[in-house]
């Protein structure tokens, strides 16, 4: 069988090289790649925008593929799997419909509180004067979020009132998101530890994967701009046996049962970002439609059963039963970025060091990489993410950052602390 996989990132790259081992598949074709899916062993890249969905088709079609895997949520919002699902395509992903879930955070918590799970208080507002008033009566801490899809950059957690305001005026009067914007969610502060929880699903049947957790702001000690991510470990071991049965049944299990009961049948990796509470209630901070970046890459790590049977099952709607086997070992990768990112920053810079050989414990997954004659140099923010395994967070962590120290390039920017939570649950 030929998988298609859509985008270019970590991600991708991570779900390319997963499907790529098994016997059953005997090309993986991803659209458009980077230079790390160059290099894969039964994978080829194609130069087709992850955005071009009528080229996409085409290409699956002229390919006879047997199974696409979307990994950006875009193409997805923008309804790539109706259209694929039009021409008969196997396309494991939810409709646009669905895909809802991540495309509007004011859709998404009216659906929240509808179906009476778990978030945190929230108002939306498309006018700046009635914000403003709302944040000033809430005071702060508060966050403020843009409605659409900012690439995971529409968040500020505001902790003063001016930057709360200066968030507001930037959304709703300068047009900071553009589109994404104009309508905002303003939430209350959430206290706790984060944890994604992400599952595959049928739209009936759920298969969760392991648990995981990121780090989104930029710099150590989690401060600094918020990000795409800059690094991710499984498992999150703040997801207890007893917190994930609470997730499931808290949240999972009424959001599907809520979209079905709204008329949604929701296909594909549905992606709950969760604050569990000191009290142990996981609320919802965000849904995302799809694999997150960086999770995907230290939870493909420590997949072992074939990910395509398991797509192919759920678009047949047969995921009941369907289980995951996975390495016992802990995962934990960092991203190593360019300087500057998230806002500007230098690309083509010459990548070094990057291993030859493949290791039983580390793998190195490229995101914004290209190829330049026989170079691999950068061409994005967030360039590579190096995942190592290891029995516990701590050696994870220690396999995954020996690799990091011998890869450079000219204003490499990376966080030395990636997982310092769970290392501390470790040795606490
Ligand atoms: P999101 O894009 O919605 O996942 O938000 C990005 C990050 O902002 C999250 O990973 C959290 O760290 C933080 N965040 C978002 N919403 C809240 C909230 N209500 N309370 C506390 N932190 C939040």
């Amino acid at each position: 069988m030929k998988i298609l996989v859509i985008g270019g990132g970590g991600r991708e790259h991570a779900l390319a090289w997963k499907c790529a081992q098994s016997a059953e598949v005997t090309e993986v074709i991803v659209a458009p790649g980077n230079a790390g899916t160059a290099l894969e062993a039964k994978v080829r890249n194609v130069n087709v925008s992850a955005d071009d969905i009528d080229a996409l088709i085409e290409l699956a079609a002229s390919e006879k593929i047997g199974l696409t895997i979307v990994g950006p949520e875009q193409p997805l919002v923008a309804g790539i799997v109706d259209q694929f699902k039009a021409r008969d395509l196997p396309c494991f992903g939810p409709v646009a419909a669905a895909a809802q879930l991540e495309g509007s955070k004011a859709y998404t918590k009216d659906f929240l509180l509808r179906h009476g799970i778990p978030t945190g208080d929230y108002e939306s507002f498309t006018d700046v004067d009635l914000a403003l008033a709302y944040v000033r009566k809430k005071g702060v801490p508060i966050v403020i979020k843009a409605d659409g899809l900012a690439a995971g950059k529409g968040v500020i957690v505001a902790f003063s009132q001016i930057d709360a305001e200066d968030a507001v005026k930037d959304m709703l009067s300068q047009g900071v998101f553009g589109d994404a914007g104009h309508r905002i969610v303003i939430e209350e502060y959430l206290e706790g530890e984060e944890a994604s929880f992400i599952v595959m699903t049928d739209g009936t049947s759920i298969l969760p994967l392991a648990s995981s957790q990121d780090h989104k702001a930029r710099d150590e000690g989690d401060v600094g701009p918020n990000t795409g991510g800059m690094g991710a470990y499984s498992p999150a071991p703040v997801v207890t046996p007893a917190i994930e049965q609470r997730i499931m049944d808290q949240v999972i299990k009424p959001t599907l049962a809520g979209l079905r009961s709204d008329g949604i049948h929701y296909l594909g990796f549905l992606y709950a970002g969760l604050m569990i509470t000191a009290e142990g209630i996981p609320k919802v901070i965000e849904f995302n439609c799809r694999m997150g970046d960086p999770e995907t890459q230290p939870i493909m790590a420590r997949m072992k059963s074939d990910l395509a049977p398991i797509c192919l099952a759920a678009i047949a709607g047969e995921l009941s039963g369907v289980k995951a086997d996975w390495d016992p070992r802990a995962a934990l990768g960092v991203v190593m970025a360019a300087g500057g990112y998230p806002a500007g920053y230098a690309k083509g810079k010459i990548i070094r060091g990057l291993p030859l050989k493949r290791s039983h414990d580390s793998k190195v997954f490229h995101a914004g990489t290209a190829t330049r004659g026989a170079d691999v140099v950068t061409s994005g923010g967030r360039v590579l993410c190096v995942v190592g395994l290891g029995d516990t967070v701590a050696i994870a962590s220690d396999t995954a950052y020996n690799l990091v120290k011998t890869i450079e390039w000219d204003d490499v920017y990376y966080r030395n602390d990636i997982g310092h939570r769970a290392i501390e649950r470790e040795q606490s």
